[in-house]
């Protein structure tokens, strides 16, 4: 049994080792440089005696077990050759490292931090974040800022074993307590990495040597995973390379639209929303009186022995004509207010001084031409009439 040795040198690629145990497709070595999947970090991909490796774990006995794609051709006390997959590493060893430069920024910018977990997938890494500090806009700007700016610094990212009691008095140092846990109840010692006056944490994964080697990094975004934690995510490499791309293409198109440059592109659209909301405002107003004024010129009809104002109008929902219905019905010497009304399907809107009730009305029209509907004895409503807004009207006329 032995740890892997990737996190120690994460920089090779190729080894020999000796096999010490074959269980199917599953094999133990005296020595590996496959980093198992943990703490955040995805296993290892790679070949291993001349057959793909599928999955890298760590077993109940804490052993490297590298599960292999096919069975094996070798046995227990063959020397075989293992070779890391470069491109899933070096992703891997550059996503993990931005993860610490991005808690680095956050102890620049947050208050009362903790740090509540991370990781690495193809396409994003996460960490979380434990603050009293909200994390808005100008706090993921500021992130992505920071961690560009350490990463162009240069810093230089090392790694070491400490007695674990001597982690715990180093203030500085960042445990994720969930993951990390485990390691020291059966462990004196623990890795610390150091990013040379920007962060310290301890942690088992593979790292680079050097920030500048991480390349660009972009903030994608946040979230809430609960438990008072705020996510962040953000992309380095190709994806963050891709990204950024996208933002700025969408950047360029809303400034084209309105007419401005991308420095004032906030201003603009500011302005654009707060011109929008004037004349909605403004619109709204108009369709009010609009709509009070059709319903001032219905044609007043008198029916057993009550005055009824009648009539049909376009263009309005029911909601908006049963507004104005109750408002012509209190403004007028009228007993019933009926308008028709077209939106997807003819609806109509009764408003009544109580004499007929709006109901009885609705549910005649209904009756009459399908739909349905229903209210109380001063307003009712009814949809989906099976009939145009003419012929319904002609039928409340007679
Ligand atoms: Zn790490």
């Amino acid at each position: 049994m032995s740890d892997s040795l990737a996190p120690e040198s994460p920089t090779v690629r190729a080894f020999d080792a000796t096999v010490t145990r074959v269980d199917g497709r599953s094999v133990t070595l005296d020595e590996t440089y496959f980093y198992p999947e943990g703490g955040g970090q995805p296993a290892d991909r790679g070949v291993l005696g001349g057959v793909d490796i599928e999955h890298v774990r760590t077993d109940a006995d804490g052993a490297v077990v590298h599960d292999l794609a096919a069975d094996p051709d070798f046995g227990v006390g063959d020397e075989v050759t293992g070779v890391v997959d470069d491109d899933l590493r070096t992703y891997c060893m550059r996503a993990h490292t931005a993860s610490h430069v991005l808690y680095g920024a956050g102890r620049r910018i947050f208050d009362d931090l903790g740090y509540g977990g991370f990781d690495i997938s193809a396409e994003k890494v996460r960490v979380d974040f434990e603050t009293s500090t909200e994390i808005d806009d100008d706090a993921l700007v500021e992130l992505e800022r920071l961690v560009n700016r350490a990463v162009w610094d240069s810093r230089e990212v090392s790694w070491e074993e400490i007695p674990v009691a001597e982690a715990r008095e180093r203030e500085e140092i960042a445990f994720n307590v969930k993951t990390e846990e485990g390691v020291f109840a059966d462990a004196d010692e623990v890795r610390v990495v150091s990013i040379d006056g920007w962060d310290w944490a301890a942690c088992g994964g593979t790292h680079v040597s050097n920030t500048v080697e991480i390349g660009p990094v972009e903030v994608l975004g946040r979230s809430n995973p609960g438990e008072g934690l705020t996510r962040v995510e953000f992309a380095v490499g190709p994806s963050a390379i891709d990204r950024r791309a996208e933002v700025r293409t969408s950047a360029y198109e809303a400034a084209r639209a309105l007419g401005t440059n991308l420095d004032g592109l906030g201003e603009s659209a500011a302005g654009t929303a707060a011109a929008r909301e004037e004349l909605e405002s403004e619109l709204a107003d108009l369709k009010s009186e609009v709509l009070r004024a059709r319903l001032a010129d219905f044609e007043t009809v008198e029916r057993d022995g009550l005055t009824w104002n009648v009539g049909a109008v376009s263009g309005f929902d029911a909601n908006e004509v049963g507004e104005a219905a109750k408002e012509a019905r209190d403004g007028a010497d009228v007993d019933v207010f009926v308008a028709v009304g077209e939106s997807d399907a003819p609806f109509v809107v009764v408003a009544s001084a109580g004499d007929a009730a709006a109901g009885d009305v609705v549910a005649e029209v209904t009756d009459e031409f399908g739909g349905g509907g229903g209210g109380g004895p001063t307003f009712a409503q009814g949809g989906g009439l099976g009939a145009p807004a003419g012929e319904v009207l002609a039928y409340l006329r007679d």
